[in-house]
Parts: structure tokens; sequence; C-alpha cells
């Protein structure tokens, strides 16, 4: 089996102290099928693709059958969740090891949703079809994007209904990432752990993602330092694709800058800063604005965790550390702006830029504009009968936008192209997903595929992206996610 799949597994994770996981009885499902795989996927991660459709290899996506060389452990974390502090742990997700890929990079693989773990508290450690579906379009559209992310290897439905509100079928998702390592893992360190064990995870998280650091003398300042400028890029992305994560708790924020836990997300359509989409969000702590505000709260929390490795004096160490987390800010409004200025067509920096942006997003809020059609709108030169394009007030901003990009040396095709390779055509949009998800549960996997088909190139700009680029009928009302199912 294991060579055929070429399964290349390690367990570097688990060679951390043991109080960082638990070791797993796989619960066995009844009757696995493999409903959707992610073939590009599986051949970058150096696996045979033929081969993992066999039954006997299915199997593996389930839990039910261990290739050579897996583990079978669920991680241990902690985590603020929504502001509070909680021991957490992987309570419906098991580690099976790390794909050592033909280019020798590593990548965790992950069952999400295949059984309890002694972290599932009252969860049944099981995940429905739908939301796990769910996790498969958006990380995959995220990737697609340009976004950094978890991805998705398989879902298959394990033949066994879970109990929510009403039966749901069962399913498990298989999890592809740079590694699972949270800002929650080194709070479980910090809490739980001696200070050897939590210089051990850093030494590890070091040795996992940020390797040129390894010989450096503070060493975990700069592990700060790199988390701080992986986030600051990640946020900017999400903010510049109107990418709403509807659950930034500290759990649910990698060490390696990925987009982690696609329970309550959703991008957003119309633009409006105050945008939440979560039903358990009620505050809009996690609502679009907030993002980037949030990242830095959760960095903050992460850097406490490390102050014992920074310096003996703690007074000295939180200094150090604060300098750090202070650029935080300076860094994101770079990024966001950089990319903001791509979207408009921009190459150099004027000091007015700012401005410029501003008050096109003030006018798309006013006239209630949706985020992706408006760029994808300035990037062709089709202004469609909408509010904002109709108005005075975008027509004069029009007019300054001209004038700025006339100011720069590129060509104007030089600017367009720039456009077309900054703002995509098409994005999950919330009522597509969920009319995807609704044939798949009725068993037709079509019109899922048709639509990850395009997605996979959103800057392509060809005609099949035109039917999603509709939005949905003003009767559906308000958009609400959940996380959890
Ligand atoms: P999340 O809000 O998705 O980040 O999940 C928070 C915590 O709840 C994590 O520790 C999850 O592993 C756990 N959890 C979520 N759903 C379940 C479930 N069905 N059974 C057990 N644990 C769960
Ligand atoms: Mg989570
Ligand atoms: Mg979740």
């Amino acid at each position: 089996m294991t060579k055929e799949t070429r399964w290349n597994l390690d367990n570097s994770y688990a060679r951390l102290p043991s109080k960082f996981f638990s070791t797993i009885h796989t619960n066995l499902v009844s009757s696995p099928k493999l409903v959707v795989l992610n073939e590009s996927l599986a051949k970058s991660l150096g696996l045979h693709v033929e081969a993992l459709q066999q039954e006997e290899n299915i199997a593996v996506f389930a839990g039910n059958e261990m290739p050579e060389g897996a583990s079978s452990l669920a991680q241990a974390y902690a985590g603020h969740q929504f502001g509070y502090f909680n021991m957490l742990g992987d309570g419906r997700a098991l580690m099976i090891g790390e794909q050592i890929t033909p280019q020798g990079e590593r990548f965790d693989i992950q069952l999400k949703g295949s059984g309890r773990t002694p972290y599932s508290r009252g969860g049944d450690g099981r995940a429905a079809l739908g939301p796990m579906l769910r996790e498969y379009i958006m990380s995959e559209a995220m990737h697609a994007l340009g976004i950094p992310t978890t991805r998705s290897l398989a879902v298959v439905t394990t033949g066994e209904p879970i109990i929510r509100e009403t039966d749901l079928p069962g399913a498990i998702m298989t999890r592809v990432a740079s590694s699972h390592l949270r800002v929650g893992t080194f709070e479980f360190a910090a809490k739980w752990g001696t200070p050897e064990e939590l210089k051990q995870l850093a030494d590890y998280a070091i040795q996992r993602h940020y390797p040129e650091i390894e010989d450096d003398d503070n060493r975990y300042l700069n592990l700060l330092k790199k988390v701080i400028e992986r986030q600051a890029y990640l946020i900017s992305k999400w903010q510049l694709s109107g990418f709403i994560h509807g659950v930034m708790n500290t759990d649910n924020m990698t060490i390696s800058g990925e987009t982690i836990d696609y329970g309550p997300c959703a991008f957003m359509d119309r633009y409006n800063p105050v945008t939440v989409f979560s039903s358990i969000d009620r505050e809009g702590r996690y609502a679009y604005a907030n993002q980037p505000r949030i990242a830095g709260w959760n960095l903050a929390r992460f850097a406490e965790t490390l102050l014992p490795l920074l310096h003996e004096n703690q007074e000295k160490a939180v200094e150090m550390a604060q300098d750090v987390l202070y650029g935080f800010s300076d860094l994101y409004h770079a990024n966001y702006f950089r990319g903001m200025r791509s979207k408009l067509g921009l190459f150099n920096e004027e000091k007015e830029d700012t401005t410029l942006i501003e008050d096109l997003l003030n006018l798309m809020q006013e006239n209630e504009a949706d985020f992706t059609n408006t760029f994808r709108s300035l990037t062709f030169d089709t202004k469609d009968c909408t509010k904002l394009f109709e108005s005075e007030e975008f027509a004069s901003w029009q007019e300054k936008w001209e004038e700025r990009r006339a100011r720069q040396s590129e060509s104007k095709s030089e600017s367009a192209e720039l456009m077309r390779n900054s703002n995509p055509g098409v994005i999950p949009r919330n009522h597509r997903v969920e009319e995807a998800l609704k044939a798949a549960e009725d068993g037709d996997y079509g019109v899922m595929e048709k639509f990850v088909a395009v997605l996979k190139n959103p800057y392509a700009h060809t005609p099949d992206q035109e039917p999603y680029t509709k939005l949905p009928p003003e009767s559906e009302g308000p958009y609400v996610t959940f996380c959890g199912t």
C-alpha cells in the first residue's frame, strides 16, 4: 500500500515532549467513500493520484488504515476565544504525520472530523459533510488567490450520521498545513510547560518555519519578528480580498502565517467595514475592519508567551517585545497600501495615495458597492449601472485616479495588467458556495467541481467566470455562518 500511494511520513512533532500531544486510538468509521480528491495538491505532495483512489487507500483518509510510518496523535493547545483563555487541543482532529515531498518540504497531514480525543470536552469529535466541503472550497479558493493557507487534500464521507439539530452525513477532511503550530500552542506551553519545554517548542517552530534565524543571538525575539511579519502580510491579503475569517481566536492563528480554521469565514460582498457573518460573533469582535487590530492583540498574547526566553530580566524582556510589537501596525499598513496601489494599477508611491484609496472605499460604502466587482469593473473599465458608478462623486474620484495613473512612468497597458493580476474575477461568493454544498448533500458533486475549477484561476478573467460574478438576489437577506458543525 505505502509504496504505491507514496506516503512518506515523518513525525517530528511527536519528538516534542509528550505534554504537547496525546496518542489516539483511532475510531473506525463504517464505510468511507471518497467524494473529493485534490489531484494537483496530491501530486505536489509526491502522492500517487490513482493509488490514493483505491479502496484500501481511501481508508487512510478516514483514519481506518495508517500508512507506514504514521503517527496517530492529537495536539494540545490553549487559546483566547473571544478574549477568554481556555485549554483546548485537537478535539476532532488526528495528525497522521508529516509528508516529506520529493523536494524535501514537510507538510502536516491531519484528519479533521475523525472522532473523539482527550481534548474533545463535550464534543463528539465528528464533522458534517457540508462544513468539510465548505472548508475545501474556501481554502482552495484562498490558495488560488495567492493568500497563504492550509489546504484540503481530500474529503471522505464516513457512512455514519452525526447528530446536530438534525442528522447530517458525517465526513472527514484531510488538511495539509506547513504546520499546525498556533499562537495557542505557545500559550499552552507558557502556562503548563516547564521553561525547558517552552524553549523546545520555540526551537522546533524556528527549525520548521524560520531556519534562517536558528543561529541568531536572540533567535526568540527574531521568531516574534518573523511571525509578526508573516501575519502582517497575511492579514493585509485578507483585507485586500474582502475575506472575513470570523473566528480569530489565538488558537486559530498559525506560527507559519497560514490561514487556518474555515468554520465561519466568508467573503464580503457589499463593502462595509463593520461586516460580520458569524452567528456567534454578536459584538462584531471579528468584523472586517477589526481584523488587523485583533491580529495585533493576538500577537501580543504570542509575545507574552516568549518573555521568559527573551531576557532574564523580565522588565527588559517586556521592553524588547513591545518594541517589536509596535512594528506590526506599520508593517501591516505598508503591505495593505502596497496591495491597494496594485489594485488601482499604481506602481510607485505618492503621499496622497492613502487619501485616494480611502476616498474610493468611502464611496463604495456609501453606495453599497460590491467589493470584488468594483475593482473588477475598474480593471476592465466596464462601468455597469450601479449607484457608485452613476454618482458624481465617483466621476470626480475617477478623474483624480486617471491623473495619478498618468503621472507614473509605466504605460496604461502595464497599469491595466497590474490590475488584472491584483483584482480577482471570481471569489467564492456565499450563495454559490451554498448552492454547491446543497447539490453535494443531495449527491451531485458536479456543481462543486465546476465551481472549484473556476475558482482555481481567479486572475484569468475568462468568460467561464461570468456566472460566478453575479450577486445573490436581494431577497436572500443577510448571510450567516456557523462554526463547529
Ligand atoms: P474552533 O472554534 O473551530 O477553533 O474550535 C475550538 C475548539 O473546539 C477546538 O479545540 C476544537 O478541536 C474543538 N471542537 C470543535 N468541534 C468539535 C467537535 N465536534 N468535537 C470535539 N471538539 C470540537
Ligand atoms: Mg480552530
Ligand atoms: Mg473551527
